[in-house]
């Protein structure tokens, strides 16, 4: 049976070209396929790759045997939206301008990634690329200028009536997230389609869970109990446990996205990554420091960083280097060999992942619901408090739960310290006006007045079902 002319014609073309390589079979695509899977609200610590004693994780786990984990990978802010940003666009929140420090409804200028920053989404549609989304958490919805660039772009929120039940009730275990499985569900579809695609894909997932609230479906609540949990606060030890069970049910997930990849021929060429936008606290520093956007500690700043490239990476490697979020993007770009032309603040993390030397990148946090701000350069970490003007120093070589302030018997290198975070802090808002300028005449991107941006009802259901509009917003 003669098959159609449009599967021939491109088929006699590539014969020309491939014909010392074996046959005209389907055109495997020369650059990488991406595949970004963001985890939120995970802590890197609850991982068996990174350690942890429980059992919550054998996807991801296998996922870093066969690429490179990264040990110290720290984020620029303890919550979802300025972080998320620094992911997509490889600048910091500074830069970005996302720093509005609140709940408030979004505005322009502070709270919405600016049209003129280059995401990853438009550098790569500009490769050509097929570029598409599927979101969970409204921070990183369209409404915060996070669709840019990409062909396909949805937002699954939660389902807001189970929801709110859940929150009536933590114990109701039978209400399953349907965030996890909507986005596992158009993943996988998705994928099943790319076998007959021609051009490289980039595909962004961004799962809610383990965000709370924490309500895993009953099969994954039963694996983990609270006698397993040590916490002098009983809520503490009552929500571990879900939290765990949250990470085992969207680890599943992942599970079957990445069996939906390869079941498509599709894993040997593409190149997958998988991260967290922040920690969560669980009342490590007091019975007040709980969720998450509240304090820079390492329990809300030390994210899972995971690469996989086969034919590009070694497997199996661990990295115990510190990181950021800021160094993935150019990672991204050099390994599948894109330009990384435009502003960008983090570095390529390639040589380190095949076994280079430490390059000492200073981390800079900032931006939770407090005005704090913080430097990481190990062994140290610092913390300010712009409220207060308390300064907290910490040795995570012996103090790695950061619980003995030393700032008091340190006082020259705490201002060291503090005079060089103010630096880092200083290069992102010369750079954001760079930014800023580059702008120029794009109407979105130069920061304009406050004005609360219009809410559908739905998009502000979904925002007050994740404990934002508790400020007495409308
Ligand atoms: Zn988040």
């Amino acid at each position: 049976m003669r098959r159609p002319a449009f599967f021939e014609a491109p088929c006699l073309a590539l014969l020309l070209v491939v014909l010392s390589t074996g046959g005209c079979t389907r055109s495997e695509p020369a650059q990488p396929n991406l595949l970004l899977i963001v985890v939120d609200t995970l802590r890197a610590d609850h991982l068996g790759g990174y350690g942890y004693p429980l059992a919550t994780s054998p996807a991801i786990d296998t996922l870093a045997e066969q690429g490179v984990l990264f040990e110290q990978a720290i984020a620029p802010a303890p919550w979802t939206r300025p972080s998320a940003a620094t992911l997509l666009t490889g600048l910091l929140p500074e830069t970005l301008g996302l720093t509005c420090a609140s709940h408030n409804l979004p505005r322009e200028g502070c709270d919405v990634l600016p049209a003129g920053a280059l995401t990853l989404a438009e550098r790569l549609a500009a490769a050509g690329y097929d570029t598409a989304a599927v979101v969970a958490n409204i921070q990183v919805d369209s409404l915060f200028g996070f669709a840019q660039g990409y062909d396909e772009f949805a937002s699954v929120f939660p389902d807001l009536t189970h929801d709110m039940q859940a929150r009536a009730d933590w114990s109701s275990f039978e209400w399953e997230d349907t965030t996890t499985r909507d986005v596992t569900d158009r993943a996988r579809a998705w994928l099943a389609e790319r076998g007959r695609a021609r051009s490289p894909f980039f595909l962004y997932l961004h799962y809610l869970d383990p965000h709370e609230p924490y309500t895993p479906p009953a099969e994954h609540a039963r694996l983990f109990t609270a006698a397993d949990y040590d916490s002098p606060y009983p809520e503490v030890r009552r929500e571990l446990p879900l939290y765990d069970g949250e990470i085992h049910y969207v680890d599943s997930a992942v599970g079957r996205v990445l069996d939906s990849l390869a079941a498509a021929g599709l894993d040997d060429n593409t190149i997958v990554l998988l991260t967290s936008d922040h920690g969560e606290a669980f009342g490590e520093h007091g019975a007040l420091d709980r969720r998450h956007g509240l304090t820079l500690f390492d329990d809300q700043l030390h994210v899972p960083l995971i690469m996989r490239a086969p034919g590009r990476l070694k497997a199996g490697v661990r990295v115990t280097a510190q990181v950021r979020l800021v160094d993935v993007l150019p990672s991204l770009l050099e390994l599948m060999g894109l330009e990384s032309g435009g502003m960008l603040q983090g570095h390529s993390l390639l040589e380190l992942a095949r076994g280079g030397a430490d390059p000492k990148l200073d981390a800079v946090a900032a931006w939770g619901y407090r005005p704090l701000s913080a430097l990481r350069t190990p062994p140290w970490k610092l913390i300010v408090d712009h409220r207060t003007g308390r300064t907290s120093l910490y040795n995570l070589a012996a103090d790695p739960l950061e619980q003995h302030d030393i700032a008091r018997g340190q006082g020259a290198l705490t201002l060291l310290l503090r005079d060089r975070m103010q630096r880092r802090l200083d290069e992102s808002r010369k750079l954001r006006e760079a930014l800023v300028a580059t702008a120029g005449e794009q109407r979105d991107s130069a920061p304009r007045d406050n004005a609360p941006l219009p809410l559908s009802d739905r998009q502000r259901e979904a925002l007050r079902a994740l404990g934002y509009l508790d400020n007495g917003e409308q």
